[in-house]
Order: structure tokens, then sequence, then C-alpha cells
């Protein structure tokens, strides 16, 4: 066996991988940036080592110092995770050059599937059915333009370089054809630094279907059945499960057979993913599957396999890389039960999903129904510099409707107070109609956006108790009930509060009257109910009109995050000194809603510019937005330059009334 291992990356991968190291009794060695010197996987490896700045092309991606950092502490192997180096087939090769062992398959291997039109050229040679398409090296607008219409629309333009849905643009009729061909060409050029694109038959009724195969460094290769990814937004996964719904076991055959050919096609060692999409618009026929691309690495997602087939990924990884056979043939293999995944991240799903940062205040996972994979703690920062994944939540059952229902309700358990999550979201999903009975697709999410996105207002229970808790009056005491001994309140008297709170961007005026012990009389903007409130267990039981409430609550200084029935709410104090310099008005400068690269700076001071036209382009971990003129007007200043780092809320320019006009 290994005796000690580097692992190349951060976040919850590192953290899952060091474990399953130390079970081992494997040595560990984690790297880390300026922004992780004090990150989960630093405390818990036995070893760390300071790679470089916080962003990833000066540390995670810097193969020669994390190489170095290896020889150093005496580490025999690196684990690259997934993403940053791990299917850089030159860091593959230097590893091997630096006498260490790379914890993946060869750099041949990485070279074969690293090009999405090379790999199906391979996979078409080695008899696995590849998804219809141009896949050649010709480039011209028209001649792709023909592929396309002898192919048939719709079709999907890829970066052949992609990976993380970047470059790709589904085309419905020729006529759009060229300039989502251009769009994509560039989208890819900066992305991955080629232009190049493949044309594919869009799929109808799309399900994303992937095989987990793992190899050894004796010729053995087995697949551990599939999952289904088809819960996605932007091509990006957002629930997974194990095994997929409504698959015919001729299909599971089929598909695993033609995983395991694609893997021997290439002398596959170690673990990987071929992932397939499959044409479902008459449930799942094993003639109706091809091959999209291989992932030569750990999935994200691989815990719901983990969860099916009680093997450990990374103990097998482990194995393999020290040379030894694969633990289990495939006659051995079987499915138990069912498993999901759901993706936690800091994003704001209300607000199109923009990326969140910030310090998690307060970070409570819902460990008793589900394995939370996790890289992050209360008190660390989501920093702009990564992938804002907070948590995998991954749950396992006899069945499918089990499973869910232990996700669901793990997911209404997720307490994350100043960060926000996309909980709620995941949650609904969980409980639309057409995925929780099994019939997910990948445009599902897309066509429920409205409901798995809306805003739900605040009920009255929940408002009343964010006031109670933030009046101060109610501040918990040496006593261990804190609605006993509320210095603020003379209890079984009349005592009043008013409390000015801020709640999705609007004003509550609320007043507070104590008519008791734990009975309170609350006026919201002047509607008046009446609550009883006491602490049980960690949570807050809110009687209104008959009817009991479990809510949580965070609160951190002024303000206060809800949490109930899987929605949460936040609320924060008006601060009573602000407003000062909100003089100039909102219009007026135009603020990063997100952190991220300010990608395009169009704007230079003096400018006259038209209400609409685009100012500036930022771009954040997998997504691009533009920020327009809000009116007609004058640049007055610019406080930004192309290619900076800000933070959320950073002025970046600031607009005047354009010269000759009185108003702007
Ligand atoms: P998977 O199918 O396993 O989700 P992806 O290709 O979508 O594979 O991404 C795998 C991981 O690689 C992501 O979760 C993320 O951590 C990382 N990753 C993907 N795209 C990028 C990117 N553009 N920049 C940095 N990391 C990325
Ligand atoms: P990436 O490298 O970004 O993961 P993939 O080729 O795996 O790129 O595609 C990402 C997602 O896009 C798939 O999971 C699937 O949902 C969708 N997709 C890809 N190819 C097709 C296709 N030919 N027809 C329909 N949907 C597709
Ligand atoms: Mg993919």
């Amino acid at each position: 066996m290994l005796k000690k291992v580097l692992i190349a990356n951060r976040g919850e991968i590192a953290c899952r991988i060091i474990r399953t190291c130390h079970r081992l009794g494997v040595a560990t060695v984690a790297v880390y940036s300026d922004a992780d010197r004090d990150a989960l996987h630093v405390s818990l490896a036995g070893e760390a080592v300071h790679i470089g700045p916080s962003p990833a092309a000066e540390s995670y991606l810097r193969g020669d110092i994390i190489i170095d950092a290896a020889l150093e502490t005496g580490a025999d192997a690196i684990h690259p995770g997934y993403g940053f180096l791990s299917e850089n087939p030159d860091f593959a090769e230097a590893v091997a050059s630096a006498g260490l062992r790379f914890m993946g398959p060869s750099p041949v291997a990485i070279r074969a599937m690293g090009l999405k039109d090379a790999a199906k050229a391979l996979m078409e040679k080695a008899g696995v059915p590849i998804v219809p398409g141009y896949h050649g090296n010709r480039q011209e607008p028209d001649f792709l333009l023909a592929e396309a219409e002898r192919i048939g629309f719709p079709v999907l333009i890829k970066a052949r370089a992609g990976g993380g849905g970047k470059g790709m643009r589904r085309v419905e009729n020729a006529a759009g054809f060229a300039d989502a061909l251009a769009s994509a060409q560039r989208e890819a050029l900066a992305a991955f630094g080629d232009a190049a694109c493949l044309i594919e038959k869009y799929i109808t009724h799309p399900r994303h279907i992937e095989i987990q195969v793992f190899g050894d460094d004796h010729g053995n290769v087995v697949h551990l059945f599939e999952r289904d990814c088809s819960a996605q937004r932007r091509h990006q996964k957002v629930i997974e499960e194990a095994p997929a719904p409504g698959m015919p076991d001729e299909m599971r055959r089929a598909m695993g057979g033609a995983a395991v050919k694609a893997a021997q096609a290439i002398g596959y060692s170690g673990a990987g993913t071929i992932e397939f999409i499959a044409d479902a618009s008459e449930g799942l026929k094993a003639d109706r599957f091809w091959f999209m691309e291989m992932n030569t690495r750990l999935q994200v997602e691989h815990p719901v396999t983990e969860a099916i087939t009680g093997v450990d990924l990374v103990e097998w990884q482990l194995r393999v890389a020290s040379g030894e056979p694969l633990p289990l043939k495939q006659n051995e293999l079987s499915i138990n039960g069912w498993s999901f995944e759901a993706r936690l991240y800091a994003e704001d799903a209300e607000r199109g999903f923009l990326p969140a940062t910030g310090t998690l205040a307060h970070l409570d996972l819902p460990k008793q129904f589900a394995r939370v994979d996790s890289g992050v703690r209360t008190g660390d920062r989501i920093s702009p510099f990564y992938d804002p994944m907070i948590a995998k939540i991954i749950t396992h059952g006899p069945d499918r409707i089990s499973a869910l229902a232990r996700l669901s309700l793990a997911l209404a358990e997720v307490r994350a107070a100043g960060v926000t999550t996309n909980a709620t979201f995941l949650r609904r999903l969980t409980n639309q109609s057409d995925f929780a009975e099994g019939r997910p697709d990948t445009g599902l999410i897309d066509r429920h956006l409205a409901e798995l996105t809306m805003v739900h207002a605040a009920p009255s229970e929940v408002v009343g108790l964010a006031a109670i808790l933030l009046s101060g009056a109610l501040e918990p005491t040496s006593s261990h009930d804190p609605w006993r001994n509320l210095p603020g309140f003379r209890l079984w008297s009349e005592a009043s509060d008013f409390v000015a709170l801020e709640h999705r961007g609007r004003h509550l005026a609320i007043s507070l009257g104590a008519k008791g012990e734990g009975a309170y009389s609350v006026a919201i903007d002047g509607t008046g109910l009446d609550l009883r409130a006491s602490h049980f267990d960690g949570a807050y039981l809110v009687e209104s009109a008959g009817r009991k409430h479990r809510l949580g609550a965070v609160r951190a200084g002024r303000e206060v995050t809800i949490f109930g029935n899987g929605e949460n709410w936040h609320f924060a104090l008006v601060d009573p000194l602000a407003g000062e310099d909100e003089a100039v008005g909102v219009g007026d400068r135009i603020v990063a809603p997100m952190p991220g690269l300010v990608k395009l700076l169009s704007a230079t001071p003096g400018a006259v510019v038209a209400k609409g036209e685009t100012l500036a382009v930022m771009e954040a971990m997998k997504m691009e937005l533009i920020l327009s003129a809000p009116r007609d007007g004058s640049i007055a200043e610019v406080l930004v330059s192309q290619g900076e780092q800000v933070l959320e809320g950073a002025v970046l320019l600031v607009l005047e009334p354009a010269p000759g006009t009185e108003n702007g």
C-alpha cells in the first residue's frame, strides 16, 4: 500500500480523500493557497504545504510547485481530486517523471479522452454508439452550417475542449446558427484556449446517464452501474441519483458493456466515468443511448455509487495506485437500494443563481439523515476564488421513494446563515412531481424554474419571531430557558417595543407587546396578531391562530435568518444611522451584484451612455453577467479596471446626468 499521499485539491473532495487515506493508515499531505490557510482540508491532513496566492492559477493549478511539495514531504503519490489538474495529461506525466504515482489513468488515456471530438472518433472505432454529428477538423462557419443541416436541427454546438458546460449552444434553426457558433467559439477560446467546436444532434427528451468504470494495472475493467444526472441547470448537474429511474435490465447491461469496452479501448486504470445521453421520449430503450464524453477522474457525484454498491471508490483508487488488482469482479458487484446526492451551493436561486460569497456565520448540516461531504464549517469564508460548493448531501434508502424522502428532509434541516444557499431550490426540486415520480430529463428544471425559484412571502409568525429575536429584549440570560427573565420586558405587565426590520429590500414596522410569559402581541405594518413562543430542542415553537410552527433561527449581530418548512427568510434591523450617504440615487452607481472578475469594461470617464447600453461584463464561476446603464447619463467615475477581481457590492462605475440635461 502507498504510505503517503499528497492531495492536490481543496474543499470537500480533499477532505473526503483524506478521510479514506487515514482509515487505511495512509498519511496525507494537504496543499493550500492564501485564502485556504485555515480551511478544513488543511486541519484534517497530517501535514500541509502552502503553495501560493489565492487565485487557482497561482496555487492549485501550479503543478510544478505541487510536485515539489510532494517530493519535500516524502509523499509517494498525488491524488488530483476533480477539477484543477485532474484531467491535465502534462501534469500526470510530470508527476510520473518525478518518480511519484499519479492517482488516475495514464497520460495517454487522459489525452485520448481530453478532446471531445477525438474521443468520439476513438469510441466510434471501438464500436461504442456515439451521438450523431460532425466531429472533424473543419471549422468554417458555412461548412459547419451545412453539417448542421445534414444532421438536422435542433443541434448542439460544443467546444471540443469543453467542460463545465462552457462553450455549449443549442441551435433551433439555420438562421440562428452563425451567431451561436461565433459566440461558442469565443467562449471556448477564452475558457480553454481552443476555439474548435463540434456539432451534435440535439437529443430530444434527453436524459444524462453515466456509467462508473474502474480499471487496474493488470488489465481488469469493471463498471459499477449507472448514475442519472438529468436534473441539470445550464448543462450542470444539480441532483444526481443511482440507479437511474425506469432503467430496463437490458439497457443497463448494454450501457455497462459499452462503458467497459470504452475503458478497455484506452487501457484504462483507476476511476473514470463514461457519460451517455439517452433519448427518453418513449422511455429508456437499450438502443437509444450514445456516448458523450469520458471524465478521466473521480466524479463529483461518486458518493451515490458508493451508497448503492457499498464500495469506497477512493479506497479502490488507493489500492489500484498501489499496484493491487481490483478488489471485486463484475459478478461480485450488485445494486443495493437507491441513493441521491444534492449539491448545496452558495448561490442565490431567486436572483438568477448569482454566486454568493461571504462568511458562513452559521452552518448546520443534517448529518442524522444523510452522509454530508463538506469542506467548510461555521465561520469559514466562501471566497470568490473557487467553486462555491458548500456541501454534498447524500441519502440512501431501500427504494427511490424513501431515499428521496430522506433527501427532502435533510435539505429542510440545512441551516446556513451569512451566505445565501440553494437549499430551498433543491428542496422544492425534490418535491416537484415529475422529479418525485421518477421522470427526470435535462429540461425539467428550466421548464419549472418559476415555481422552483419563486419568492415565498414570509408568514406573519416568521416576521413576528424575527422581531422578537432582534428587538434585543430577548437576549438569552444565564437561565437555561431563554424565554424566561427577559431583561427588556417587564413580564406579566404591560411592555412594548418598536422594531424596524429590513426584509428583501423592504422596511417593515413592527410593534411588539409582551402579554405574559412567552406571549406577545405583534403588529406588522399595522396588522395585529397574537403569538406564543417557546424554545424546544434547538428550535422555536411559535403558536399563531391555533397552529404551532417549528422554526429554526440563527442570529448574527443585527441579522437573523429564520428557517421553517424547508424555506428560509433573512431579516436585519434597520440601522437608524444608515441612509445618510444614500443621497446619490441608486441608479447612479453600478455595483457588482456578485463577486467576480471584471471581464470587460466598455465605459470611459466622461462618455455619454444611453439606458440599456452595456457598461461592463462580469464573470464569476461558470457565469457571465452584463451590467447595463440603468438610465441615460454620462460616466462620472470609473473605479475599477478590466481584469480586476471585485467583491460583491463593489462600486464599479458612477453615473451622472449627461451634460446639457437637467435631470438624469
Ligand atoms: P462533474 O460531471 O463531475 O460535475 P464538471 O466538469 O461539471 O464535472 O466539473 C467537475 C468539477 O470541476 C466542478 O464541480 C468544479 O469543482 C470543477 N470545475 C468545473 N469547471 C470549472 C471551471 N471552469 N473552473 C474551475 N473549476 C471548475
Ligand atoms: P461537459 O464537458 O460540459 O460536461 P457534456 O458533453 O458532458 O459537456 O454535456 C453536458 C450536458 O449537456 C449533458 O449532461 C447533457 O445534459 C447536455 N447535452 C450534451 N450533449 C447533448 C446532446 N447531444 N443532446 C442533448 N443534450 C446534450
Ligand atoms: Mg460532461
